[in-house]
């Protein structure tokens, strides 16, 4: 094996080894498995089974006529401990914010996937998320072309407002964020994301795996890789699934590009603190 492919390898096992052990977190709660009823459009069996990760599920438009190929389910992430210090919660005021700008949002339907929990990372401008991209593959129709993609998904939800500083660095060990290639999942889907919460619902750990074929083997072009990076960087933000299929964060991806209602989502929940909005602590 060439000294490239041991480079790569590291962070794959690792990645496996993390959905291992959430594949049985899930099944230790049953809190996560209600979670999953609740919020699922019509996925495949499989899907439902490992409901632990974000997945998303990318068609051709050549393509759009057909069944959609299924989605996995946004579900209750691993709980880790963190020193990030607990948030200021004013119930009223979070109510006052919900309120005023829920039109134009689809926040309603992250709450309900949530049990009423806003997810979402500290406020870290001054320390910007160290984002680490695999840059070489030695898989099939990978093309270096797919990192800038996905570092152009970055940059979009930045320019929208997301008040998450990215940095982007070559040293995989130094990264907070790790978005990796797979050649497809088993599973009728074409990305995932992996993300840690602590008790507060701050999210304090989130990677990322793209697929360049889908489920089938049929390769993902280039504006469908961007398309699965905006999709799961938008549920590294914190975001979930949301029924209307013109946002970029519904279940089974339509569209290329963040909509009007993407944008306001996301700026909602960072203008919230995480955890219940319906009770205080
Ligand atoms: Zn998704």
């Amino acid at each position: 094996m060439r000294r490239v492919d041991l480079a790569l390898l590291s962070p794959l096992l690792a990645i496996g080894a993390w959905i291992a052990i959430q594949a049985h977190d899930v099944h230790a709660s049953a809190a996560v498995r209600q979670s999953a009823a609740a919020l699922d459009e019509p996925i495949s069996a499989h899907a439902r089974a490992t409901p632990v990760t974000f997945a998303s599920s990318l068609e051709r438009r050549v393509l759009r006529n057909r069944p959609a190929t299924g989605d996995a389910a946004t579900i209750g992430p691993e709980v880790k401990r963190s020193r990030e210090p607990a948030p200021m919660r004013d119930i009223d005021e979070i109510h006052r914010r919900l309120m005023q700008n829920e039109a134009g949002t689809y926040i309603n339907d992250i709450l309900l996937a949530r049990d009423s929990n806003v997810a979402r990372w500290p406020d870290r401008t001054s320390r910007p998320l160290r984002v680490w991209i695999q840059s070489a593959s030695t898989l099939a129709d990978w093309n270096p072309a797919y990192a800038n993609q996905v570092r152009d998904a970055f940059s979009t939800w930045v320019a929208a407002g997301a008040p998450v500083p990215f940095t982007f660095v070559v040293d995989s060990s130094a990264a907070d964020v790790h978005v990796t290639w797979v050649d497809h999942f088993e599973e009728q889907i074409s990305g995932k994301t992996m993300w840690a919460r602590d008790d507060n619902w701050w999210i304090v750990d989130a990677n990322i795996a793209i697929a360049l074929h889908h489920n089938h083997g049929e390769p993902l072009d280039a504006s469908a890789v961007r398309a699965i990076a905006l999709h799961e960087i938008g549920h590294l933000l914190g975001l979930d699934h949301c029924v209307d299929t013109t946002n970029i964060m519904t279940a089974r991806v339509r569209v290329r590009d963040l909509s009007d209602a993407d944008k306001a989502t996301m700026r909602l929940i960072y203008a919230l603190p995480p955890g219940s909005v319906k009770e205080a602590r």
